[in-house]
């Protein structure tokens, strides 16, 4: 009747089946008890984001940036000097509210220093413009930018290859 009176389709979405839904529950339970991961969150109000790592769950470590941007932790995240908490210190400072519902995981090591080198090369990914992150993270010398390219599902391969002969090139 509306298509006929005033042209207009109207498409119909496909209802969330219960299935749908537990499905989808069921990855972010399992999203958020990884552990060893190398994470992004991002900022509802501007483009930045802050790339991090852990040892430990994405839970715990999303817990403990959301507990730096209470309100009582505002004078003493941004009087630190380490700015180790980027994410806090950019809630603090510009009041904008952090996306942490869409964190996502960028990858998952094991091994402490695969896991900083990760972090630094997502760091480095971001344009300065859209980093959170007060530190670069670990430096990675340029010549290795051409890793960063590589760094999709579809280049596999080639990432992985490069990456290992940066990690036995640097003693990692
Ligand atoms: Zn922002």
């Amino acid at each position: 009747m509306l298509e006929e009176e005033f042209g207009i389709t109207v498409i119909f979405k496909k209802t969330q089946t219960l299935g749908d839904i537990l499905l989808k529950k069921g990855r972010s339970i399992e999203k958020q008890h990884r552990k060893n991961i190398i994470y992004s969150i991002p900022c509802k109000d501007c483009p930045k984001k802050y790339v991090g790592q852990t040892t430990g769950t994405l839970r715990k470590r999303c817990k403990e940036h959301e507990n730096w941007c209470k309100k009582k932790y505002k004078s003493k995240i941004l009087k630190s000097t380490k700015k180790n908490d980027g994410i806090a210190f950019h809630h603090h400072q510009t009041g904008h509210t952090i996306n942490f519902a869409n964190t996502k995981i960028l990858g998952e090591e094991e091994n402490y220093w695969r896991r900083l080198i990760t972090e630094g090369l997502e760091i480095k990914k971001l344009p300065i413009t859209k980093r959170a992150n007060m530190q670069s993270g670990y430096e990675i010398d340029p010549c290795w930018d051409n890793m960063l390219k590589y760094r999709e599902p579809e280049h596999q391969g080639r990432y992985m290859l490069l990456f290992s002969s940066y990690m036995m090139l640097n003693n990692r």
